[in-house]
């Protein structure tokens, strides 16, 4: 077994094959969650105008401390079309345009209203209070990387510097599809020796937080027929990920079918518990992902492999999965030829994050699994790691 792939070099083989899919335009209101690629640019200075940080008044600073007539009032929209004298102040609300000749907003606090005058009791220094126009950013510059992915943040970036619609790589369209002829949906009747799909809805959801569009298929029976069907049909997406079929039972008819329409697999097996039978292929551009049938695995295959991949296509730069560090609360064994990821429940505490693994790790085991908040990665060798030992963990959301 030692001849297996490594978690590190199954994921270089599939990003080595994952490039960037073509991008489109897209509007704005659309894009959230979206990759850049290109990067966008401000179409404007700003803010576009000086404006007020403040409501107040709008004032020379070589004139405070002193006596000002109120000259107009300015709220945020009005252009400001008339410039200040001096012996002249003017109202202005926060986000008002700072008129020609004024050079500070002295806040409406600091000043005393005496009819049609204000009476300035400190001085203010030139530029206070005034957002000076492309004090954020000026046109032209760069707005948000090619490679990020649109955060709310960087989506109101995008806005406030005039942008539209933006360029972004074409989601990957994904089919899943579950193989198995035990396999009924809940709600139906269960025969002798059939059990629920699980694992249909659990890569359906895993590849939408990750970005793809979606067809999940029915499953299909552990049939030649229905497989070459429904794999054709599938092939016919940016990425197809199946589950169950890749093991070495006469019944495991995933591969063989995959070979017949032309998919060339890359790699079969990787050092990794649960999970070891995954297939990975290609055919043209298409990605072709085999999980094993126990929900565990098909569940962390996916965040290893498939999930790095369908960022990949999306364009980020960095699309494996990032781990946290954080400490064991009881001690585990090592596997001593496979990577491990275990289950188990993440809590915070003042000395960081502590990982308690849960009982019941066999990769059929999806019940339980519902209690687990992360995946600890638990690296193959001899002996165990300790209670408290330093570890790295996943997320699972
Ligand atoms: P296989 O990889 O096809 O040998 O399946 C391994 C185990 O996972 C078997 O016990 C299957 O019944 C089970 N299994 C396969 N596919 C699914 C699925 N979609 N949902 C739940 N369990 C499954
Ligand atoms: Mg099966």
């Amino acid at each position: 077994m030692a001849d297996l792939l490594s978690i590190a070099e199954a994921q270089q083989l599939v990003l080595e094959r994952a490039g960037p899919l073509p991008a489109e335009n897209v509007p704005l209101e659309g894009a959230a969650r979206r990759v850049l690629a290109e990067p966008a640019r401000a179409e404007i200075d700003l803010p576009p105008f000086p404006s007020s940080a403040m409501d107040g008044y709008a004032v020379r600073a070589d004139e405070t401390p002193g006596r000002l007539r109120i000259e107009a009032r300015i709220a945020a929209g009005n252009p400001a079309t008339v410039a200040l004298e001096p012996g002249q102040a003017m109202g202005i609300a926060t986000g008002g345009v700072v008129p020609d000749g004024a050079d500070a907003v002295i806040p409406i606090e600091y000043v005393v209203e005496l009819g049609n005058d204000i009476e300035i009791a400190g001085a203010i220094e030139s530029g206070d209070n005034v957002r000076p126009r492309g004090g954020d950013i000026r046109a032209g510059e760069v707005v948000v990387e090619a490679g990020s992915v649109l955060t709310p943040a960087r989506l109101g970036a995008l806005a406030a510097a005039g942008i539209p619609q933006v360029r972004c790589a074409r989601r990957p369209r994904a089919a899943v599809l579950p193989t198995g002829t035990e396999l009924r949906r809940p709600g139906e009747p269960l025969a002798a020796g059939e059990i629920y799909e699980a694992n249909g809805l659990i890569l359906s959801a895993q590849l939408e937080a990750a970005g793809a569009v979606v067809e999940l298929m029915p499953a299909v029976g552990d049939d030649e027929a229905a497989h070459r069907g429904a794999l054709e049909h599938a092939l016919g997406a940016d990425v197809v990920v199946t589950s169950g079929g890749v093991s070495v039972g006469p019944h495991d008819l995933v591969r063989r079918v995959e070979a017949e329409l032309g998919v060339e697999e890359v790699f079969w097996r990787v050092s990794v518990k649960p999970g070891k039978p995954i297939a990975f292929g290609v055919r043209e551009r298409t990605l072709v992902f085999g999980l094993p049938g126990n929900p565990v695995s098909a569940l962390v295959g996916f965040v290893l492999f498939v999930e790095p991949a369908i960022r990949a296509l999306q364009g980020v730069p960095d699309p494996l999965p990032r781990f946290d560090r954080g400490r064991l609360v009881a001690a585990r064994r090592r596997n001593p030829e496979r990577d491990e990821l275990v289950r188990a429940r993440l809590r915070r505490s003042e000395d960081g994050p502590l990982l308690e693994p849960l009982s019941g790790q066999e990769s059929h085991m999806i019940a339980r699994s519902a209690g687990a908040d992360a995946l600890v990665f638990v690296p193959r060798g001899d002996g165990e790691l300790g209670d408290g030992a330093s570890v790295d963990y996943l997320r699972l959301e």
